[in-house]
């Protein structure tokens, strides 16, 4: 490969979906410092040095702080249909969308408001032929058992479509062991037909992927890359055929690995677990899902048969509606 932009345009072709995102983290600058404007609140930095995080509990208190300036209605669409517009132009034909109610605290007692905002600013965006989101609503590590009740509840009260599963995530460096807390939550939403999926892997090791294994049934690992840590633990994920939703930029830039290079994707997948590309948080970290999978091919040497297997996965391990993954895997085919 040698041209660049004509690189970059065969991989924005390429057909795919985002799995493991975050809409807290994808404000631009702009949008950042637009928002604080209207809230009235002084920047903590200066724009251009906004996203300059030392570490992970700095950027999740960057997080609290820009998810906290959001406030009114419009906003809310806004801000989804922003999401859908992303995506189209990284060539991503559907996404999972992790959102983390505690992150919002305008939201605190008026989510099912903010949901539905968040639909009709979806359904805006997929009238105008930009990509489907599916919703999952997200518990911090750091909640207690009744919060996580509390949320399972609301979902199964409101019945919203767009909400497809329940998902964990946050610092389990410091939060410790969480998974026997959550465990029957994760079971009732199961029963409730909701899908899972966990954040684990990263801030904890690979006791935290088998516990989102074992005591949360997750279906997909948000990270899992330390599972490379453990010989048993990747066997056990090869044989369960369980898929890990790796973002390598935000592995690399919150300092996990020192470089890419470094980074235990290629391992776990040449062992023959299901891995997605995904960025995570792609606005704070400075990133584009075209650029996670041009990232790929200049570090790994990533061929068409691989980018297309991985597309694939993508596809496949996401809470796509059925059609919506048959007309994706189609294209695909025709890559
Ligand atoms: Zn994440």
């Amino acid at each position: 490969m040698s041209d660049g932009s004509a690189d970059r345009q065969r991989l924005r072709a390429l057909p795919k979906a985002e799995i493991h995102v975050h809409l807290e983290g994808c404000f631009s600058r702009p949008q950042i410092v637009a928002l604080a404007a209207a809230a009235g609140e002084p920047l903590s930095r200066p724009p251009e040095a906004l996203f300059d995080f030392k570490n992970l509990a700095e950027f999740l208190g960057f997080l609290d702080w820009s998810c906290g300036l959001v406030r009114t209605i419009p906003q809310v669409e806004l801000m989804a249909y922003a999401f859908a517009e992303r995506l189209a132009e990284n060539g991503a034909g559907y996404a999972d969308a992790i959102i983390n109610p505690t992150h919002w605290p305008s939201w605190r007692y008026r989510l099912p408001e903010m949901i539905e905002a968040l639909d009709r600013g979806f359904r805006a965006a997929e009238q105008d032929g930009l990509p489907p989101v599916g919703l999952c609503l997200s518990l911090l590590r750091q909640q207690s058992a009744d919060e996580a009740v509390e949320l399972l509840d609301m979902m199964i009260a409101l019945r919203s479509p767009r909400v497809v599963a329940l998902s964990i995530d946050g610092n389990e460096a410091s939060a410790g062991r969480t998974g026997p807390r959550f465990a029957d939550t994760f079971r009732r939403a199961a029963a409730a037909g909701f899908r899972r999926t966990a954040h684990a892997g990263e801030s904890s090791g690979p006791e935290g992927i088998r516990d989102a294994i074992r005591l949360l049934g997750a279906e997909r690992i948000d990270h899992g890359v330390r599972a490379v840590e453990d010989a048993s633990l990747m066997d056990e994920l090869r044989d369960l055929g369980l898929p890990l939703d790796i973002t390598p930029a935000s592995n690399v830039r919150l300092g996990l690995y020192p470089s890419y290079e470094e980074h235990p994707v290629e391992r776990l997948r040449r062992h023959g677990i299901p891995v997605s590309i995904s960025t995570d948080d792609p606005e704070l970290l400075e990133t584009t899902l075209i650029g996670e999978y041009a990232r790929m091919v200049e570090t790994f040497g990533w061929d068409d048969e691989v980018l297309r297997s991985v597309a694939r996965t993508s596809i496949e391990v996401s809470f796509a509606p059925p059609e919506i993954k048959r007309d994706l895997l189609a294209k695909l085919a025709a890559w």
